[in-house]
């Protein structure tokens, strides 16, 4: 039984009883407490979570419109995604990133992965095979680059400290990755070489990847690189194929250190941005349909309800945020009762949003307020280029697009309604979801 299966069991106990009394409540927080322990998650913190589910389980009165088992899943959801780790996003931007971490915890597929997203959203990437430890990371990092299409250096027989030099000399990307040696467990020899890569690559971001067997030591093992080296943030892989990925979750949120991508496979597609309310919404089976309408009064004074009169990059935006605020796209269909979105389209809009908010990022108020003036005056797409990191041909196609996106709003707006902004917001004839 894995952890999804095992919380999701927990909560059955609750589905159909109108009245749930203190046993109930027991007997579900003792299924979750073996669920979680079973996956590795520290004893301390299951604990800590039961004794704060049962506290408010027993004390808190369920917002007028919800019953009692609703509002427990509400609550279970709350607490789960208060321990899963914290997640950070990537930066889309030029920047020297540095994998870090022991054999065999996926830190080379990782770069081929990295890459790829990267490159999906717009950005050159270069990666440096600075592993001179094990025998064929030359190889399966010039192949893993060959598949995705990004630029490569490598030498072999050479110290790993001057091929990082000669590699940063040499490729001319706005993201270069180094893939660094490996060791069963971090020794001083390893802390040594990396400290002289870091000091050479100055590196933006200090990654370590992790894979997620390793459950709650994931908590020792970050805190060891991070006193050695400094680390930016983790990636935990392998979250496919353990029943540990909540154990090693929870501990990097002990740890103190953010959670950057989740792998969930061996392909080159299979990472995730790590997102707890996501993980957590998945855990519970459909994305708490519960959870989800919180989410969305607690968006609304950002102007998720508020329909804007007028629709100029500055209200599309807020309104972009706000639903992000939401959680996933999936869930923000679910709730809306479109079940069979594939998976393709929800996708594609996740990637969408993520370069749409950098390019917002980077416009002035009155560009936002008038876009007109973008189209008017094309040196400020070079400026919003260099300033998102997303090339000018998508900034165009974004201009291009909210231009087309306007007109069937205004055609709309007649019907107004929440579900409706949204599904016009995501649904995207307009956008191009
Ligand atoms: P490194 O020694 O840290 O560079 O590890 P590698 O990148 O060579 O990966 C070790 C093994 O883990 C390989 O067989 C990968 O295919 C596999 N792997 C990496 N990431 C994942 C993942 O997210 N899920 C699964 N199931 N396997 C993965
Ligand atoms: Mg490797």
């Amino acid at each position: 039984m894995n952890l999804a299966e095992g919380i999701r069991n927990a909560l059955a106990k609750l589905t159909g009883k109108s009245i749930i009394d203190e046993s109930t409540i027991k007997s579900m927080i003792k299924d979750i407490q073996r669920a979680l322990i079973l996956s590795d998650v520290n004893i301390e913190l299951v604990y800590k979570l039961s004794k704060e589910i049962e506290k408010r389980a027993k004390t808190e009165k369920p917002p007028v419109g919800r019953t009692m088992a609703e509002h427990i899943h509400a609550i279970v959801y709350e607490e789960l995604t208060k321990i899963m780790g914290e997640g950070r996003k990537l930066e889309l931007k030029p920047q020297r990133i540095m994998m870090l971490g022991l054999f065999g915890s996926g830190k080379t597929t990782q770069i081929g992965k990295l890459s790829h997203y990267l490159m999906k959203r717009g950005m050159s990437v270069g990666v440096i095979a600075a592993d001179m430890m094990r025998p064929a990371a030359y190889e399966q990092l010039e192949q893993l680059s060959k598949q995705v299409g990004c630029s490569f250096y490598g030498k072999k027989g050479a110290k790993s400290t001057d091929v990082v030099r000669e590699g940063l000399q040499k490729l001319k990307n706005d993201i270069i990755i180094i893939d660094t040696s490996g060791r069963d467990a971090l020794d001083d020899e390893l802390i040594k070489e990396l400290k002289e890569i870091d000091e050479i690559a100055k590196p933006d971001e200090k990654i370590l990847v992790m894979s997620a067997d390793i459950g709650q030591i994931a908590k020792q093992q970050a805190e060891e690189f991070n006193n050695a080296v400094g680390l930016t943030g983790v990636i935990i892989t392998k979250m496919d194929g353990s029943g540990k990925g909540g154990g090693a979750l929870t501990a990097c949120g002990v740890a103190g250190v953010k959670i950057l991508f989740i792998g969930v496979g061996e392909k080159i597609d299979d990472i995730e941005e790590f997102k707890p309310e996501k993980f957590v919404g998945r855990l519970l089976g459909v994305p708490d349909f519960e959870a989800l309408m919180e989410k969305i009064k607690a968006a609304a004074p950002e102007g998720i309800e508020e329909v804007p009169e007028e629709l100029n990059i500055e209200t599309f935006y807020k309104q972009l945020k706000a639903a992000r605020k939401m959680g996933p796209l999936k869930g923000v269909f679910e709730t809306m009762g479109m079940v069979n979105v594939p998976k393709e389209v929800l996708e594609q809009g996740e990637q969408k949003m993520d370069l749409y908010e950098a390019i917002i990022n980077s416009m002035t108020k009155a560009e936002r307020k008038n876009p007109d003036l973008i189209r008017k005056q094309p040196s400020r797409i070079d400026r919003i280029s260099k300033g998102s990191g997303v090339p000018p041909a998508v900034i165009k196609e974004f201009i291009s697009q909210f231009g087309k996106m306007k007109k069937i709003y205004e055609r709309l707006q007649k019907n107004k309604g929440m579900q409706k902004n949204l599904m016009k917001m995501f649904k995207g004839k307009g956008l191009g979801f």
